[in-house]
């Protein structure tokens, strides 16, 4: 990677990075810009299933984004992703059954685009992004920023100092060390007081059967409690490694591959860490980890059947007759009530009761809840404006600072930040 006095260097090809990377050259094809990942492939969040939500708030932090400010410019991103909004029906039957406990559904405009066609979308939008005079500097990782009398730039694995105008850092959920090292070195301050800790329910479509009339439901439950993520068709629960333990996630592949008739989502608990503010990351470490260590290295499993008798699912149970469907993700059976807090998994059942009224049969014996699926996106720093700055030439966007929670809020993200260095052009 040669080193250049660059315009702008962004950290990360996730939906941040490039939602910056081309509102910059839209607006100015004659500013030079390089990208840096330490991964092979242009990754992030879209090499997933790439469901995309394109109504406020979903996937958008409200202490970032006001209704007028994500609808400006989320026509911006779908202009550039090209999504097929997918069809809803019977939407108003299951928003009052809804109503009448209690539970908001969201009309969302959604589409999916499936884990064997993301790197499809991915390839597109690299390959317009090379057309324009980017670069592309990957399986490189950046150890630190810098911004300071000796200038600005990005300090490379093997300690190269590439050096720029401006620095865009957008990392993601996985930079999250890193983007703390980073504020910790350039004095900035920051809360982590966020975290959201819940399970990832999976049973058939036959028992869910909302998803044959809307993609990705976002139930609203009390306490904190909201559905999120939801996967059907040939779906799929995975395991995301971390140093010390695995989370659960889920995905599902595109309408062009045969379905297994299996449905998965997440449900979650949005858990605000009040005085004294301790930290969300450290929570969910903790919390991961006993989980992983009851379930002997891995998450846990439990069939609801198992559950609602109070007893723990194992091996020899898991087969049953009552157990229609084998797991997608095979980890450990056994109790979630050993490893879930208490008052967590109250909400989290209180919320899948209610879920059962709306849509009955999401409750069979047969339903497997796997835990842990954390999210702890958020290092969230003091910015400086309205554009994400933090110092005087670096910015911080998506997920890693909390500026979103999904695709088109990061990408949403990256295009505020670009607009903040356009401005100083
Ligand atoms: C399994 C899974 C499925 C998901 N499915 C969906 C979905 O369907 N719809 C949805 O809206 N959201 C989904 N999400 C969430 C979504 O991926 C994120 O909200 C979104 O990608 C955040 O974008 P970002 O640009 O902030 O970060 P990311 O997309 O995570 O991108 C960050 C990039 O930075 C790179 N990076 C990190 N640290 C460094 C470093 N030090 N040096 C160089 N590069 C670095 C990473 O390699 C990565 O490529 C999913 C997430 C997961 C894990």
């Amino acid at each position: 990677m040669p080193s250049l006095n660059r315009d702008v260097i962004i950290i990360g090809t996730g939906p941040a990075g490039l939602g910056a990377a081309f509102h910059l050259t839209e607006q100015d094809p004659s500013l030079s810009i390089l990208m840096i990942d330490r991964e092979k492939i242009c990754s992030g969040g879209l090499l997933n299933d790439c469901k995309q939500n394109y109504t406020y708030p979903i996937g958008f932090s409200a202490e970032n984004w006001t209704k007028d400010e994500a609808e400006r410019l989320l026509p911006l991103v779908e202009n550039r992703l090209r999504p097929v909004i997918k069809e809803k029906q019977n939407l108003t039957v299951y928003q009052r059954r809804a109503e009448r406990v209690g539970v908001s559904l969201l009309d969302v405009r959604q589409s999916h685009v499936g884990t064997d066609k993301s790197r499809l979308l991915i390839q597109r939008l690299v390959d317009e992004l090379k057309s324009r005079g980017v670069s592309f500097a990957l399986e490189q990782e950046a150890a630190d920023v810098f911004d300071d009398d000796t200038g600005t730039g990005v300090a490379v694995s093997g300690a190269k100092r590439e050096r720029a105008r401006k620095v865009i850092v957008a990392p993601g959920r996985k930079g999250f060390s890193f983007l703390q090292q980073v504020m910790e070195r350039l004095g900035i301050s920051y809360m982590d007081n966020t975290v959201d800790v819940g399970i990832r329910v999976e049973t058939t479509v036959d028992n869910y059967p909302i998803v044959n009339d809307y993609y990705d439901p976002k139930f609203f439950f009390p306490d904190g409690v909201r559905t999120f993520c939801t996967n059907s068709g040939h779906a799929r629960v995975v395991l995301e490694h971390y140093q010390g333990f695995s989370l659960v996630n889920g995905h599902a592949f595109s309408t062009a591959r045969a379905g297994n008739n299996l449905a998965n989502f997440a449900l979650l608990k949005t858990i605000g860490l009040k005085d004294p503010i301790r930290s969300g990351q450290q929570m969910a470490v903790f919390l991961a980890r006993l989980a992983n260590d009851i379930g002997g290295g891995k998450p846990l499993m439990q069939r609801v059947g198992d559950f609602r008798m109070g007893k723990r699912s194992s091996t020899a149970t898991f087969n049953d007759d009552l157990y229609a469907f084998p797991p997608s993700c095979p980890v450990t059976a056994g109790d979630l009530g050993l490893a879930v807090p208490s008052r967590i998994m109250r909400h989290l059942w209180a919320a899948l009761k209610k879920l059962d009224s709306i849509v009955p049969g999401v409750l069979h014996p047969s339903t497997i809840m796997y835990y842990p699926e954390i999210k702890m996106y958020a290092n969230k720093p003091d910015f400086l404006d309205r554009h994400f700055r933090v110092t005087k030439n670096v910015y911080m966007v998506g997920d890693g600072a909390g500026t979103s929670r999904g695709i088109t809020g990061a990408w949403a993200s990256g295009i505020r930040a670009a607009e903040g260095i356009l401005q100083e052009n």
